[in-house]
């Protein structure tokens, strides 16, 4: 093991000697990865293909101690610290250039309670990991809608999915986090204990510390009626206006999306994603309207297992491509946005780009506003933009045909921003995510927790000193 170089949070860089590494090396039960070492590439390689960055040195954490001992590593030196969860954050904060990463990956337990109906599982966790433990037991909460994407992040943004409406946002569904904060102390969160810190991890990101583990409430989710509805790209304008309709009277069990795509074969056309979990011939008759609408071109909806719909998406969000991401939610889905939205597609620059509508509402906008730092619930769509392409020549033609889609939806947009789907992170976008109450009142958490940003890498709440 050689010296390393090795940046800090004041911008500049630091020598760290062979021996300071060896003896961190030392104090891990999982692995210390360093440029050149196996798996290191394997290691820093994320979801979204444009994020190349070289961290100078990646902890493979094996557990909580693991985790304790990195945090208090990267204090002491002041380095640059990223957290990577299940690697699917767009802006690429999982990963540094120069600084130290807190890899959890490895960490991917999962216990249920089928008794008392809740799960434990690591910060490193995917959705397909939680799933298939919980759903052993007939069992699923509100996760996100592909498997390889992470609990941690998804969590502690908010997290939508096919059954918020049911049950609430994935952070609606959290009793409890085990918490690596700045100082390298472990600290369990709850309603009942270090309750500023849990309502701060519900919507907050990851500004507070490492999340080494979540505690979620589980419910009775296994059959459900679900697939695509694919329709002409003809019938584009009509069918959003006629899904704007429909899902103003659906019951909360039905949720959905809707998306101008482009299917294999080059197609353009628009896509409903269905996932309905009540019974099942209540569902056939609620889905008649839309099945009835115009001419489908595909209709691949049918009763299936929970973790089958959960697999549908991530065939359309392969690993590896590029992807910059825009939303904002919207106070209504006027016609004037709609049409935008369907002129602005047909010049689409690249087939995986796709534009996606997602019905909120229900239990999501029931929680209290004041209960978790998750804002804007009250809306009842959001629009995201999916800039999704395979070649850098292209970079800057699809990031600017999404942000001048982005741009000519502002008239319509209520103006807050779910903090997951945002690819920027200026200060101006994250405070468009929280209220300025709330997001002062995030600031005093962070304050108490990270008073010095040592976990910076993230939609960034800065501290007031
Ligand atoms: C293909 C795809 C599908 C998606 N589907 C959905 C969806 O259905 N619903 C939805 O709401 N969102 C969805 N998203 C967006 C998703 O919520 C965010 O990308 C989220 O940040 C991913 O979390 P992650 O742990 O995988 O990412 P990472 O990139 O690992 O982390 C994201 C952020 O969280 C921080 N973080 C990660 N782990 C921890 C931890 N244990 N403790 C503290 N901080 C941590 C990171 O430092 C970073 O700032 C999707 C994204 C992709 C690419």
């Amino acid at each position: 093991m050689a010296d390393q170089r090795i940046n800090t949070t004041s911008g500049a860089e630091t020598g760290l000697t062979a021996t300071a590494i060896e003896q961190f090396k030392g104090s891990l039960r999982g692995e210390l990865l360093c440029p050149g070492d196996d798996h290191y590439d394997s290691a820093r390689t994320i979801h979204n293909g444009m994020i190349d960055r070289r961290p100078a040195l990646i902890v493979r954490c094996a557990g909580v101690a693991d985790v304790m001992v990195a945090v208090t590593f990267a204090r002491s030196y002041n380095l640059v610290v990223a957290v990577r969860g299940g690697g699917h954050g767009v802006p690429g904060f999982a990963v540094c250039d120069g600084g130290l990463m807190i890899d959890l990956s490895r960490m991917k337990s999962v216990r249920v309670d089928p008794v008392g109906r809740t799960a434990r599982a690591e910060g490193g966790t995917t959705w397909g990991d939680f799933d298939h433990e919980t759903q052993a037991f007939g069992l699923a909460t509100t996760g996100g809608i592909a498997r390889p994407t992470g609990i941690a992040g998804l969590t502690l943004g908010g997290g939508h999915g096919y059954l918020m409406r049911t049950y609430g946002l994935s952070c609606d569904n959290l009793l409890s986090v085990d918490v690596v904060t700045a100082d390298g102390r472990l600290l369990t969160a709850s309603a009942t204990e270090n309750a500023d810190l849990f309502w701060g991890v519900r919507g907050g990101g990851g500004n507070f510390g490492v999340v080494a583990a979540f505690e979620y409430r589980l419910h009775p989710v296994s059959q459900m009626l679900g697939g695509l509805l694919i329709y002409p790209m003809a019938q584009a304008k009509d069918l959003f206006r006629f899904y704007r309709d429909y899902t103003r009277t659906v019951p909360d069990a039905l949720g959905s999306l809707i998306n101008l795509a482009t299917l294999p074969d080059g197609t353009p056309a628009v896509v409903i994603l269905i996932a309905y979990s009540g019974d099942l011939d209540e569902g056939e008759r609620l889905l008649r309207p839309l099945r009835e609408f115009g001419s489908l071109l595909a209709d691949q909806v049918g009763p299936l297992p929970y973790i089958a719909l959960q697999s549908i998406v991530e065939n359309f969000n392969p690993p590896g491509l590029r992807n910059y991401w825009k939303s904002n939610y919207l106070s209504d889905l006027s016609d004037a946005a709609i049409d935008v939205m369907v002129d602005h597609y047909r010049t689409v620059p690249a087939p995986n780009t796709h534009v996606v509508i997602e019905h909120l509402g229900g239990a999501v906008s029931r929680v209290g506003a004041d209960e978790t730092a998750v804002d804007h619930r009250e809306a009842p769509y959001n629009f995201l933009i999916v800039g999704m392409w395979a070649d850098a020549a292209e970079d800057a033609k699809v990031i600017g045909w999404v942000r001048e889609l982005w741009g000519a939806l502002q008239p319509f947009s209520s103006g807050g921003l779910y903090v997951n789907y945002e690819a920027e992170h200026d200060v101006d976008r994250v405070k468009a995510a929280y209220s300025p109450v709330k997001y002062a009142r995030l600031v005093a958490v962070k304050d108490k927790y990270d008073p010095t940003n040592l976990f910076r890498l993230n939609q960034n709440i800065k501290p007031a000193g």
